[in-house]
């Protein structure tokens, strides 16, 4: 599963910024990429790709944010080089940032005033479609003529995000996607009614900490056997790592003691 997912996620990266690199001299099929994605998918009024992903995460939690989100991949790409140096700590557990909802609610105001200047900066897609305009400045230039900005401030605005993002996940791993990315919040307020998510088995546990270690979201916390599924993007790094196969992708009984009649029966 998690080879599959990491493969998933180089190819959809490679597409994606040949596609918004090349722009018009693209072939046709790389533009998968772009249809994939949720916002882009729901501004262009088709939908498709955003009810295929709201459905996939009530099935399986954040599966968007480990295959197809390109500025995720990147972050990916990056702790996997903190890795190689050998020089970073292990992640740990970190408490939620209570502010990701405040900047979810902010995004969806924005975008329901018309003030799509804030999507272009903090959504990720756009993010990346940002850097790319400095090798491909026709692909972003009518939106940002049209909100009355220069293309030199876009494409400055998506550096600047790709820069932050990078550094933070150097040194902190997944920490855009867990307290800032209005995206992933919203994907991970369905946590409590997905039908899989990631558990520990307490009896198997032999507290090693080798899955908190590795966790780059810091939503694994050994000590009280928890696992923050909100903020778990399904990189499957822990179940991969476990000695003693005590962390486990499984349906969430949790989900099923939540409806009344589990609660009557039990
Ligand atoms: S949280 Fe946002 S940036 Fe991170 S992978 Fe998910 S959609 Fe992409
Ligand atoms: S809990 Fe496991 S699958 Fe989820 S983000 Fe952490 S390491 Fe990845
Ligand atoms: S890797 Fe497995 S055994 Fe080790 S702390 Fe995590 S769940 Fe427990």
């Amino acid at each position: 599963m998690r080879n599959f997912r990491i493969a998933l996620a180089s190819v959809m990266l490679i597409a994606s910024l040949a596609w918004l690199g090349l722009g018009f001299h693209a072939p046709l099929f790389l533009g998968i990429s772009e249809r994939s994605q949720i916002i882009p998918s729901a501004i262009q009024s088709c939908l498709g790709a955003t009810v295929f992903w709201i459905i996939a995460t009530l099935l399986f939690g954040r599966v968007y944010c480990a295959t197809v989100c390109p500025v995720g991949a990147l972050q990916d790409a990056t702790i996997w080089l903190r890795k190689k140096t050998g020089k970073r700590k292990p992640f740990r557990y970190k408490e939620p940032k209570k502010f990701r909802y405040p900047i979810l609610v902010a995004y969806i105001a924005s975008l329901a005033l018309g003030a799509l200047t804030v999507g272009y900066v903090v959504e990720p897609w756009n993010i990346v479609r940002n850097v790319m305009s400095t090798v491909n400045p026709a692909d972003t230039s009518g939106t940002w003529q049209a909100a009355g900005i220069s293309v030199g401030i876009g494409m400055a605005s998506g550096w600047i995000s790709f820069c932050l993002i990078t550094v933070w996940a150097w040194h902190s791993g997944r920490g855009f996607c867990t307290s800032v990315c209005p995206i992933g919040t919203a994907l991970g307020t369905l946590h409590t009614q997905t039908l899989m998510h990631i558990a520990i088995d307490p009896d198997k546990c032999i507290s090693c900490m080798k899955c908190e270690d590795v966790c780059a979201s810091g939503c694994i916390k050994v000590e009280k056997r928890l696992v923050d599924n909100s903020r778990c993007v399904r990189c499957f790094d822990c179940t991969d790592v476990c000695p003693n196969d005590a962390i486990r992708f499984q349906i969430n009984k949790e989900r099923r003691r939540q409806t009344p009649l589990m609660e009557v029966g039990n």
